[in-house]
């Protein structure tokens, strides 16, 4: 698809949904979108031992929520260090350990206020850029749910399943942004 036709397309369908503005479309996984799926495309080095030091340990979940950074930077084409964060799971380990790899890779944290944690059956994440507001909002792939529907129960550090999953979490770092995630961007701002 063009990038004229793209573009058309998704301020079209988002001045009638919500009002805004303009939005990307959903980077669906599997084929070429235009520059939603070359912007997202990489699949950059994650700093794995920095994420793995600072949380405890290595997860999927974890890199889902650094790929997540990594996708909301993209699509809004702002730094990291613009973010705020929603971050939508159930409470419990090992959904949650996303927000330790959002604070890890933003300024999304918890001290500063700009991060928050909320209840959800279905992990999503909603990404805002302090200046202007324009939101980003993700939802985990096919693919990415194939790889957690893998994830063994936790036994303790050390044992098997800790193993496993961070095997786990490894393979994940192989996929890009795009692979493990679907982003859609509201645009409050005209640009
Ligand atoms: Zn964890």
């Amino acid at each position: 698809m063009s990038r004229t036709v793209w573009r058309t397309g998704a301020m079209l369908a988002t001045s009638a949904w919500l009002g805004y503005w303009a939005c990307s479309g959903w980077a669906h996984e599997g084929h070429d979108h235009g520059p939603a799926r070359r912007r997202t495309g990489s699949t950059a080095a994650l700093d794995l031992e920095g994420l793995k030091k600072f949380h405890g340990h290595l997860g999927p979940y974890l890199i889902l929520g650094a790929r997540a950074v990594e996708l909301a930077t993209q699509g809004l084409g702002v730094p990291a260090t613009r973010l705020s964060a929603v971050v939508s799971c159930h409470l419990n380990s090992p959904e949650r350990c996303m927000a330790d790899a959002v604070q890890f890779c933003s300024d999304a944290t918890y001290g500063r206020g700009r991060i928050a944690v909320l209840r959800s059956a279905v992990p999503r994440m909603h990404f805002v850029d302090q200046e202007t507001g324009d939101t980003a909002v993700l939802v985990l792939t096919d693919k990415a749910r194939a790889l957690l529907a893998r994830l063994p129960g936790y036994s303790g550090p050390g044992t098997d399943s800790d193993q496993k999953i961070e095997a786990l979490a490894r393979e994940a770092a192989t996929m890009s942004a795009a692979e493990l995630w679907q982003c859609r961007v509201l645009r409050l701002s005209d640009r």
